[in-house]
């Protein structure tokens, strides 16, 4: 690992301004938990002179639940801090059982949901440090013909990772939104337009994130009432591991049938990965057996596997089926 500089800035604008403004410039990284990026400093597959920390900024470690019913969530709150916050197991069931999957007990400990929605992918040749591969400035994405158990059966092309985030998919099933302050002041989106599809210059960067902006927190709107939600993850290691694939539901029904719905998949795609056809199959439908069969079905529709990960198609169809049935 190269030596570093470690920066320890006051305030957001100030950690912005420690950041370089040019894509090409790699002289400074955003550090929060280090849960991810000292991996990536040990392997040198990224190799700063400084390290700037947000852990000196005040106030980002905040979750605060507003008049309007909405929840902010500031970039430094810990994956155990969200995971354990009464309000949000009773009310966004699927955004704290995200969170209590991540890793271990340890990594929610430290890790937190800027650092969960920024974590770079866990693609093997992206992550070994002598493959130069598509997403490393090489020519070709050695997953597509090489080892690609792991990797996408939806939107790859021309790299196939998945997206790593737990939190991600949950969020996206919540409608968040997330700030982001930068050399041009603050900006806010829907999250599910702050990633990137490969195809979508989406190559050796994952989100639209700008040169010098730091994500400050993510806001989840007030939910109507009577939302039931869940989060399933299956992992390969019971311990702690990454999504092979995952599942983010929510639902509303009212006299028995479904008035709203929201699905999106993890570990499956280089984005959170949101199913519209699958939801608007669902609404005005009563959520039985005929109805999980066919959404489950529609859900993985499109599904192009690569050769030797075609176990998720009928593993993620099984993962709908059961998130669907525990919320019926
Ligand atoms: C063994 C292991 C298992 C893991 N398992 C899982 C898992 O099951 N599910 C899962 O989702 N993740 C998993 N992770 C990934 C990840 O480390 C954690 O999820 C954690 O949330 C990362 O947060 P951090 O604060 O430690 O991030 P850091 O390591 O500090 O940062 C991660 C990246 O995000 C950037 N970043 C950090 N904060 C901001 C910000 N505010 N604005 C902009 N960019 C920012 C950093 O520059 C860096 O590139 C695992 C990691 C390890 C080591």
């Amino acid at each position: 690992m190269k030596t570093f500089d470690l920066q320890r800035p006051a305030t957001v604008e100030e950690a912005a301004g420690l950041l370089p403004s040019d894509r090409a410039d790699r002289s400074a990284v955003l550090l929060a938990g280090g849960q991810d990026l000292l991996g990536e400093l040990k392997d040198d597959l990224v190799a700063p002179e400084r390290v700037v920390s947000l852990s000196g900024v005040p106030g980002l470690d905040a979750l605060t639940w507003r008049d309007d019913g909405s929840l902010a969530i500031g970039a430094l709150v810990t994956l155990a801090d969200l995971e354990e916050e009464p309000r949000v197991r009773a009310e966004l069931a699927v955004l704290a059982e995200a969170a209590g999957q991540v890793g271990s007990p340890q990594i929610r400990a430290a890790g937190t949901v800027g650092g969960n929605l920024n974590q770079r992918p866990r693609c093997w040749y992206y992550r070994d440090p002598d493959s130069v591969c598509l997403k490393k400035g090489g020519t070709h994405c050695f997953a597509q013909l090489g080892l690609n158990k792991y990797n996408a059966i939806f939107g790859g092309g021309p790299t196939y990772i998945v997206h790593p985030s737990d939190l991600a998919p949950a969020l996206v099933a919540l409608g968040a939104t997330v700030e982001l302050v930068g050399p041009s002041g603050a900006r806010t989106m829907p999250l599910e337009r702050y990633y990137l599809l490969p195809e979508q210059d989406g190559i050796t960067r994952e989100t639209v994130r700008l040169p010098g902006e730091v994500m400050t927190q993510v806001v989840v709107p007030a939910q109507e009432a009577g939302l039931r939600s869940t989060y399933l993850k299956f992992r390969e290691r019971s311990s702690y591991d990454w999504a092979l694939s995952a599942v983010a539901a929510g639902i509303r029904t009212e006299g028995g049938v479904v008035t709203s719905a929201r699905l999106v998949l993890g570990g499956v795609a280089p984005t959170p990965w949101r199913c519209p056809s699958t939801e608007a199959l669902l609404v005005g439908r009563p959520l039985d057996a005929d109805t999980i069969r066919d959404a489950a079905r529609d859900a993985v529709r499109g599904a192009q596997p690569l050769s030797q990960n075609g176990y998720k198609v009928p593993l993620t169809q099984g993962l709908v089926t059961r998130a669907l049935s525990a919320l019926a």
